[in-house]
């Protein structure tokens, strides 16, 4: 029962106050009024506004960059007679680091509690501080985060996204080649459903076949959900439409491909990025630098202008570059020429100039983590044919050799690096 003791009993007032008592008793009479049936009812039953924000788990934690830390932030909302609050509204807030929490504002449920997964921010050594707040009263959860170790694997929610760090300048991500469909994230309604497929065992591949060749991994991120479940390579709206499971998972794979760039930034200055795909279309590879398939078709002379040059994901590079920007895509040192030369035919490359029908030039991933907007990342993506490289083990394995042998050419060429004799990490 809330207790009326403030205020006084009634029959020491005065019967004939002065002037100035006057507002006083009849603000007086006017409370117990409302609060003296309330009493005799036995005291409020709802309780009233927040007067405490009690942390109950979740506070200094530790977890590796971009990652879910494991346990659940949980807060109690009680009123001033310690009751918990129920329906109130909770305020997320990160203070400080770039982590994040997934859905909107909260409301505690029935024992006045909400349970908060939480995600680390991309930068080691940042003290995460998220702050969570109900009625103007507030508290603190603190977390730590932690250098990716390369070669680990570390997973997000239900395991739906992987990253496995390396110490190479390159990251490598696949999105299309998961095969998990959960019962509940139903499917898409709209877009592209189909698996690249086995573009996940390449992706483990690629990384480990350049391990074997210079004795380091490139950063890898993959997503184990199915295309039907979520498109990691399209914007949010059309990647999960509207599940908050799957949504959840794609901001865990960019979050991640963040981490990695980040960490490659830092290792390096500088790196390349790829985004692994496979297509049914022909059998030639396509390689994606935002340029479409009439863009393609310029002449060398057209190509060299800036008008390319900015709208392509190889742009800081090719401004940093001594060749002309069209013998960077097609030229006797482009990456097409390297994969050519492995006996896989690609497009564009001096022999395939520009694609002869429809061309994936690229999609969402590309224009967000290569250099279009700038940045000492650029990228491309791959689309590999599935006839003789992506189709069995054997020729999976023999393309994660020759992509070895392309990225070390790649990056003596046009950055200057021997990825098999690179200084150890700062
Ligand atoms: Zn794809």
């Amino acid at each position: 029962m809330r207790p009326l003791t403030p205020f006084p009993p009634l029959q020491n007032v005065t019967p004939r106050p002065s002037a100035l008592q006057a507002p006083v008793l009849f603000t007086l009479l006017v409370l117990a009024t409302l609060l003296l049936p309330a009493c005799d009812e036995g005291g409020p039953t709802q309780p009233t506004s927040p007067a405490y924000v009690e942390l109950l788990s979740g506070d200094g934690q530790a977890v590796v960059a971009g990652g879910l830390f494991p346990e659940t932030v949980v807060v109690e909302v009680r009123d001033e007679a310690d009751r918990p609050v129920p329906d109130q509204l909770v305020m997320v807030r990160v203070d400080q680091g770039d982590g994040w929490v997934p859905g909107p504002n909260p409301r505690t449920d029935e024992d006045g509690r909400v349970r908060l997964p939480w995600y680390a921010g991309t930068e080691p050594g940042v003290d995460q501080r998220l702050r969570l707040s109900a009625g103007g009263i507030s508290v603190t959860v603190h977390g730590e985060v932690l250098t990716p170790v390369p070669g680990v694997s570390y997973t997000g929610h239900r395991a739906f996204v992987e990253y496995i760090p390396g110490s190479l300048p390159l990251v490598i991500t696949a999105p299309h080649g998961g095969t998990l469909r959960p019962g509940d994230i139903p499917e898409r309604e709209w877009g592209t459903m189909v698996r690249d497929y086995a573009t996940d065992d390449m992706a483990y591949r690629l990384a480990d076949a350049l391990e074997e060749r210079v004795g380091a991994r490139p950063h890898l991120i993959l997503l184990h959900l199915h295309r039907t479940r979520l498109d990691a390579n399209r914007d949010l709206e059309e990647a999960a439409q509207g599940n908050p499971l799957a949504e959840r998972a794609w901001h865990e794979f960019h979050h991640w491909t963040e981490v990695a760039m980040k960490r490659v930034k830092a290792d390096h200055g500088e790196g390349f990025y790829m985004d692994l795909h496979g297509h049914g279309k022909h059998d030639d590879f396509e390689l994606g630098y935002l340029l479409t398939r009439s863009d393609l078709e310029a002449t060398a002379e057209e190509l060299d202008q800036e008008w390319a040059v900015s709208k392509s994901s190889l742009r800081t590079l090719a401004e940093d570059s001594s060749l002309p920007f069209s013998q960077l895509i097609r030229g006797e040192e482009s990456l097409g020429t390297l994969y050519e030369e492995e006996g896989y035919t690609s497009v564009p490359s001096p022999v395939r100039p520009y694609p002869s029908g429809p061309f994936f030039s690229g999609g969402y991933n590309t224009r967000r983590h290569g250099c279009r907007e700038g940045g000492a990342i650029c990228g491309y993506q791959l689309e590999l044919n599935r006839e003789n490289v992506r189709d069995n083990p054997v020729n999976r394995q023999a393309f994660a050799e020759a992509h070895a042998r392309v990225m070390e050419r790649f990056f003596k060429v046009h950055y200057g690096v021997n990825l098999a004799n690179l200084p150890p990490a700062p």
